[in-house]
């Protein structure tokens, strides 16, 4: 299918009430298939949420020089992760791709050219959860890249321009973590449920506030924000899906917190839901 013919298989203006919007913290890949309260709150969205037409995801595990979204009709299951069980390089997840809504969403990005994308697939920021939210993998999923050259507040203001997709059934979710410093995980205290260094919680703390205060000026300066904060985050990737999630929020939006606990002492798995 080439670009044009896809280009007529784009819907024109019909559009939904607005979808919500998510900000997702996916944490170690095990979640894709353990039992946990996290994973209860996953499986709780897919259950509330209105039921989505497709899925944009924004994960902090692919970063590319300039923006991409997928376009495959069939993506793969990244396996994007050492270590693990072999249990979970067995799973896959074979929701379809959407090359219709990746050409929207490329159409509809005047910041920069969007790139095409046949090669990815969706990585474990995307498929360990959105599995837990849709296992029917009935729900067609698209991921769009980071761009690792980019400043916090190109990415910001960049993510403004899906607003319209809201209005097309379309679920966006940033999937990283507001803290993650794979560096200072506590190993010592794995078995210790809820352990965040205090670093960790005033950093999140921090977070939440200025995200319910509407500060997202000062989140996108998040490197202005102090030793806590530069912990918290000390490299951009698992930060960036939060900005992408709070750009899209509308002035008459409620928003609100869930799953929202430390983990192996330097993660937090706090999630937004806006709308
Ligand atoms: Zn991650």
């Amino acid at each position: 299918m080439n670009y044009n013919e896809i280009n007529q298989l784009i819907t024109s203006g019909e559009n939904t009430p607005r979808m919500p919007v998510l900000f997702i913290g996916h944490g170690s890949p095990m979640n894709a298939i353990e039992e946990n309260e996290f994973v209860l709150g996953w499986r709780n969205l897919g259950k509330t949420l209105p039921h989505p037409k497709s899925i944009l995801c924004i994960s902090a595990h692919w970063e590319t020089r300039g923006t991409f979204v997928t376009a495959m009709p069939k993506p793969k299951t990244i396996h994007d992760f050492g270590g693990f069980p072999k249990a979970l390089y067995d799973v896959e997840y074979p929701a379809p791709g959407s090359p219709e809504l990746a050409v929207e969403t490329k159409q509809i990005i005047k910041k920069t050219t969007v790139g095409l994308d046949e090669k990815w697939g969706l990585d474990h920021g995307a498929w360990s959860v959105i599995r837990r939210m849709y296992p029917e993998a009935d729900v067609p999923v698209i991921q769009m890249s980071l761009d690792y050259g980019q400043a916090p507040q190109y990415h910001f203001e960049l993510a403004k321009e899906l607003a319209a997709l809201r209005n097309k059934g379309v679920l966006i979710i940033g999937s990283g973590n507001m803290v993650h410093n794979l560096r200072m995980v506590a190993w010592d205290k794995m078995n210790e449920p809820d352990f965040g260094f205090d670093w960790a919680i005033e950093a999140n703390d921090r977070f939440k506030k200025l995200i319910e205060s509407g500060d997202f000026k000062s989140l996108t300066n998040y490197t202005n924000l102090g030793g806590e904060v530069q912990l918290a985050v000390p490299t951009p990737d698992h930060f960036l899906p939060l900005l992408y999630s709070l750009a899209l929020k509308e002035k008459d939006e409620p928003i609100s917190f869930f799953n929202d606990k430390p983990v192996m002492g330097s993660l937090t798995m706090t999630s937004v839901k806006i709308g």
